[in-house]
């Protein structure tokens, strides 16, 4: 018997984005790749004979109470490709300690008290990420566009959905990441419940603003702002950046942003040279 290798990586994209990045039958964001043909047989990897399970479709399908006709039939027309989004995932977040991590910078709140808010980031008055505490329940909303101001990826009061027709949405353990084609990240979330979310890495956009959140700064691109281990404790908004600031005592607010009238190359080139003026007073 010959050794199993592995999926190779990019085929395990292919098939993610062909099934919706989620279990065929049940659309469950969490999932195992399987061949639908059994390697015993076959002893091939083909995207078109792969398919994703949840753990639980697999165990059914493992243990003979899943037809593989079923699950023939739902690789064909997988569940999260009948509307366009993920089906929703409840994320276990919980407690009054919240925290949002955004690259090396970090907005928190100790002690949310029942029907209190907290924005730890805004942009023209649109919390991208939001908690609050409604009958003693923790919930979290977060939300993510495009270049063109569509949603991609959104957390509604706790439960988690994307859109799946992005070109690639990966998740595995606490860390989803989302690409808009090879090496190209778009963003990465790392989430870490009861208490924190965390944006690792990639571009926050929205009505012509853009933040790029890079490995240890946050940059906004329209002014050229570079800023690193920035921080707030308890200020109900944490980062607001362009218009309709929320009138709540923020933290830290960047105001008057270039929409249109700024050089992206140059903005570009100066960060660059902010991170090897970085690199050199290490
Ligand atoms: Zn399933």
């Amino acid at each position: 018997m010959t050794q199993r290798p592995p999926i190779p990586q990019e085929m395990k994209r292919e098939i993610r984005q062909r099934c919706g990045f989620g279990c065929v039958v049940c659309g469950m964001p969490l999932y195992e790749y399987e061949h639908m043909l059994e390697w015993a047989e076959v002893q091939r990897h083909v995207a078109g004979e792969i398919t994703l399970l949840c753990r639980q479709h697999h165990g059914e399908k493992t243990n003979g109470l899943l037809p593989k006709e079923v699950v023939v039939a739902s690789n064909q027309n997988p569940y999260n490709k009948q509307t366009g989004t993920s089906k929703q995932h409840l994320l276990h977040y919980s407690g009054q300690m919240v925290r949002l991590r955004a690259a090396d910078s970090c907005f928190e709140y100790r002690d949310l008290s029942d029907g209190a808010f907290f924005a730890p980031l805004v942009i023209d008055g649109l919390p991208l990420v939001a908690f609050r505490i409604e009958q003693d329940e923790l919930l979290l909303n977060f939300i993510a566009f495009n270049e063109l101001n569509k949603p991609i990826i959104q957390i509604v009061d706790n439960e988690l959905i994307y859109d799946t027709n992005l070109w690639d949405i990966e998740w595995v353990a606490q860390t989803l990441t989302i690409r808009e084609g090879r090496g190209r990240i778009l963003l990465q979330l790392v989430f870490s419940p009861p208490s924190e979310i965390h944006i690792r890495k990639g571009r926050l956009l929205r009505n012509g603003i853009e933040l790029l959140v890079g490995p240890n700064y946050l940059f906004n691109t329209n002014n050229s702002i570079f800023l690193g281990a920035i921080a707030t404790v308890n200020c109900p908004v944490g980062f607001a950046i362009g218009d309709h600031t929320p009138n709540v005592g923020a933290g830290i607010v960047l105001a008057g942003i270039l929409r249109y009238e700024f050089d992206r190359k140059q903005a570009r080139q100066y960060l660059r040279r902010c991170l090897s003026e970085r690199r050199s007073n290490d």
